[in-house]
């Protein structure tokens, strides 16, 4: 899952970074609005965190952009503390949730799993699929024989992103894209590695792969 901060204070985007990376998500970053606007449209982030005091093009006036042509990505704005009425503007011109600063790296945490949990429409920190659940707390998983398994930080994200789509076909491309955040790391061939471990924990049917197109999780089945 990838996240967009957009943040011109760089010692906290130095400090938010690693935590956000630790936590499972892909980051990207941009120092003012002009940038912020446009990756917030062309990376097709899962999540942008969007700081409302930045150079360039204040955050409102990005945020408003986004939303009046149609960008509905979860955004949760960052304001000064105790200026409620950045928070009322915020939320008014399309933000899902907003944080006052300074803040707890935990709160930002927990509310960033709680947007995407709306988003997603789930109840409880798990995703579920053909039997496979993901606990995306404790970046563990139970497979349909119900047996733990341990994924690794690369495993986890990808097992999230195809739980998160569980329609959809991606491509290699898209996944890459969403798992790695630096470009030099990104060789989709490492893709198929990855793969191929989920269907070693999961059954080889659990994803299937669409010639020349990526992969899809197989059709779930009726119980
Ligand atoms: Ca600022």
């Amino acid at each position: 899952m990838k996240i967009l901060l957009i943040e011109d204070d760089l010692r906290l985007c130095d400090a938010l970074t690693p935590v956000l990376r630790q936590a499972g998500y892909a980051v990207e970053t941009a120092h003012d609005g002009i940038d912020g606007e446009f990756l917030g449209d062309e990376l097709q982030p899962d999540l942008i965190i969007l700081d409302l005091g930045l150079p360039g093009r204040p955050g409102l006036e990005v945020l408003r952009h986004w939303r009046a042509n149609g960008n509905r990505i979860p955004v949760i704005v960052l304001t000064a503390r105790d200026a409620w009425h950045e928070r009322v503007d915020g939320l008014q011109a399309g933000a899902d949730d907003y944080l006052g600063k300074p803040f707890h790296t935990q709160e930002l945490l927990a509310r960033i799993s709680a947007v995407c949990r709306r988003q997603h429409g789930k109840p409880d920190n798990s995703l579920s699929w053909n039997g496979v659940t993901l606990n995306t707390d404790t970046q563990t998983a139970t497979n349909p024989q119900g047996r733990n398994i341990e994924l690794t930080g690369v495993e986890f994200r990808l097992l999230r992103y195809l739980l998160q789509h569980p329609e959809e076909v991606l491509s290699k491309t898209r996944l890459t894209g969403h798992l790695y955040e630096d470009s030099d790391q990104r060789d989709s061939n490492v893709i198929e590695v990855y793969i191929n471990h989920l269907r070693q924990y999961f059954g080889k049917d659990f994803i299937e792969t669409r010639r020349g197109q990526g992969y899809r999780l197989q059709a779930e089945k009726t119980r």
